[in-house]
């Protein structure tokens, strides 16, 4: 059973909550032989024994998304694009 809509927004707040405690970490930097331009606007989630979390966190906006290896980048990169572009056009006003 793949987790419910719901289930992902119960866990991105618990993210949030842990990570302002210091029990999640965001690590800045993008995984191994990866070097596509959205990683630099991107933090991976880890608990702080160094187990990797599916979800990174956008420096942008702040917003926590679901990150899967095997669900590839699209989402996380059209994300990052899109935060791009709102805050080139907050600095153009
Ligand atoms: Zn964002």
């Amino acid at each position: 059973m793949p987790d419910s809509k719901k289930d992902i927004e119960r866990k991105k707040k618990d993210m949030i909550e842990k990570l302002k405690s210091g029990e999640l970490i965001a690590h800045a930097g993008p995984p191994l032989a990866s070097h596509e331009f959205f990683w630099e606007h991107l933090s991976r989630i880890k608990y702080s024994n160094d187990q990797y979390q599916p979800f990174v966190q956008c420096q942008l906006c702040y917003e926590i998304l679901s990150y899967s290896i095997s669900n590839g980048t699209s989402t996380i990169s059209s994300h990052v694009t899109n935060c791009l572009d709102k805050s080139n056009q907050i600095k153009k006003e």
